[in-house]
């Protein structure tokens, strides 16, 4: 029998249910927030991820499912949504009109990570995008929406840690004190760090490896480096946050695993899934519209983990299975005729219904409506219909 793929699922009902209801819900309060839904494809052209993730992070170095395409490009199957949803703003113009641009998409991303609980190969994220709004009150508003989409769900117990890593003004001073910092402590880093130390210095604060841990565990933090204009922001975002009731937590090691990041990044992180505990993850992007080759505008967004999403979710709320309103049980070739109509007639009229064509005992079949946990059954006869229970009037 051919299996699954390894790190890939199948997402079964009653299950489906639970992701149904998260992305309505979704749906329903960001597009009160003023987003409308994009949906980019899943594949692009590999260069889109190399050029905004960056070269020497985990997602572009390995984790990529990167495969040739015709007249030598090479295609990617997206890592993750922010690069796509910002090609589709520029190549559409759709900052010509109004560079202020609201969006939100849900949908499959694939990375080539070491599967285990909470950590898929093709996982799912609901993504978030604001293009054209600069001002810090945007990033509050943001962070706002996120937290109060959890408290819609009934997710609880989830911390918003902050950062600042500020812009092209002030991070090269910080790197460079980072760097010099790390370069003594080489023998203690972990072999990924020791190259991050070359290329990518920040990654190593975010490296979960003990031994790189404590070796960064007194680094300069990246908020005594911030310009004024950068701290200024700053400040800002922590006062619209505590005047929206907002908690929040500082945490000078958050950086995040795609280099694009300036200014503000949070992560929300629960002490429920174990190892797992980044729930969602965002930050400013303002250089990235430019460099990708659009207008300069500054752009901020976020992605929540919908698998991890639902775990938490379905911990606190299973997913009841909904039996058929109506259980259509015909005995006889000639009620089964009929209530293959009647049946699909009600099902269009609103009502759920199910229809057991197999020809099967009565008795059987009362015990499948039984297991199904059927509302109603109406047994169609060759001469008569009984009905148990109301047929509700639709
Ligand atoms: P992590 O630190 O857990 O690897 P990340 O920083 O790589 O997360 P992002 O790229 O910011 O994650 O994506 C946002 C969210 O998507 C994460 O907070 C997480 O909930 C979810 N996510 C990321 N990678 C995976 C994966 N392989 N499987 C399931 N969910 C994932
Ligand atoms: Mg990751």
């Amino acid at each position: 029998m051919i299996q699954l793929v390894r790190g890939f699922k199948d997402i079964l009902p009653p299950e489906t249910s639970v992701w149904q209801s998260i992305e309505d819900t979704a749906r329903r309060h960001f597009e009160n927030f003023g987003f409308r839904e994009i949906r980019p494809p899943v594949l692009e052209q590999a260069a889109l991820f190399q050029r905004s993730i960056g070269e020497h992070t985990d997602i572009v170095e390995k984790e990529m499912y990167t495969f040739a395409g015709s007249r030598d490009t090479l295609l990617t199957l997206r890592p993750e949504a922010t690069a796509s949803v910002v090609r589709a703003y520029i190549q559409h113009k759709i900052y010509a009109a109004d560079p202020a641009a609201r969006f939100y998409t849900i949908g499959p991303m694939f990375r080539k990570e070491r599967p285990q609980k909470g950590r898929y190969r093709q996982f799912y994220q609901i993504n978030a995008e604001v293009f054209g709004v600069d001002s810090p009150y945007m990033d509050a508003q943001l962070i706002y929406m996120c937290m109060t989409f959890f408290r819609r769900l009934s997710v609880s117990g989830l911390q918003v840690h902050l950062n600042s890593l500020g812009c092209p003004e002030c991070r090269p001073a910080f790197r460079e004190k980072l760097s010099e910092m790390l370069a003594g402590r080489a023998e203690n880093l972990c072999p990924d760090c020791l190259r991050r130390l070359e290329k990518n210095p920040l990654r190593v604060l975010d490296c979960k490896v003990p031994a790189c841990r404590e070796a960064v565990a007194d680094a300069p933090s990246m908020l005594d480096f911030l310009c004024d204009d950068c701290g200024q922001h700053f400040r800002t975002v922590q006062a619209a946050l505590a005047d929206m009731d907002i908690e929040f937590q500082i945490d000078p090691r958050l950086v995040r695993g795609l280099d694009y990041y300036t200014r503000t990044a949070f992560e929300i992180q629960t002490s429920e899934l174990g190892a797992q505990n980044a729930v969602a993850g965002g930050g400013r992007y303002d250089q990235l519209v430019e460099m990708l080759g659009g207008p300069a505008q500054p752009a901020i967004g976020f992605a929540i983990g919908l698998d991890r999403l639902v775990e938490l979710f379905a911990a606190k709320f299973p997913a009841p299975e909904t039996g058929p309103e109506v259980f259509f049980l015909p005995m006889g070739d000639a009620a089964r005729k009929r209530a293959a109509k009647w049946s699909s007639q009600l099902a269009d009229a609103g009502v759920r219904v199910e229809a057991d064509f197999s020809g099967r005992s009565l008795k059987a079949l009362m015990r499948r409506a039984d297991r199904m946990g059927a509302a109603r059954v109406l047994i169609v006869g060759r001469i008569y219909i009984r009905t148990c229970g109301q047929v509700a009037e639709k």
